[in-house]
This record gives C-alpha cells, sequence and structure tokens, in this order.
C-alpha cells in the first residue's frame, strides 16, 4: 500500500486520483465533507472495493464559481 505522501505526489503528477491499494484509477467519488479548513472527499475503488478518503486543505480563493 502506497503511503499518503506518495499518494498524494502521484495524484498531483498525473492529474488524477487512483486507488491506494491497488493503483487502479477506476475509483468512484462517495460523499464528500466539507469543513471551513478542509474537504474530505471518499472514494471507493471499484476494481479491488478499497475505501478511502482523499483530504483537501483551504488553498485560496477566486471570484465568480467554477465553469463546470
Ligand atoms: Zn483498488
Amino acid at each position: 500500500m502506497i503511503d499518503s505522501d506518495s499518494w498524494k505526489a502521484k495524484v498531483v503528477e498525473e492529474s488524477q486520483t487512483f486507488c491506494p491499494a491497488c493503483d487502479s484509477t477506476n475509483v468512484t467519488m462517495g460523499a464528500c465533507a466539507i469543513g471551513s479548513m478542509t474537504v474530505h472527499q471518499e472514494y471507493t475503488c471499484e476494481d479491488c472495493q478499497y475505501e478511502f478518503t482523499a483530504l483537501f486543505a483551504l488553498t485560496g480563493c477566486y471570484a465568480g464559481h467554477p465553469e463546470n
């Protein structure tokens, strides 16, 4: 199993979330818990059913809303 720091570095490098247990990119987003400083995003791996949570920290703000 990859550790948290290595997982983060690889996600940043490849701009893609992957399973820390089996390296699969076939992961599904689940519930999202939003705080004032952090966001906890749940994921489930579709290949090995491993459940993990990505932790996001506040990095700044911008005008308007994301376009999507
Ligand atoms: Zn997996």
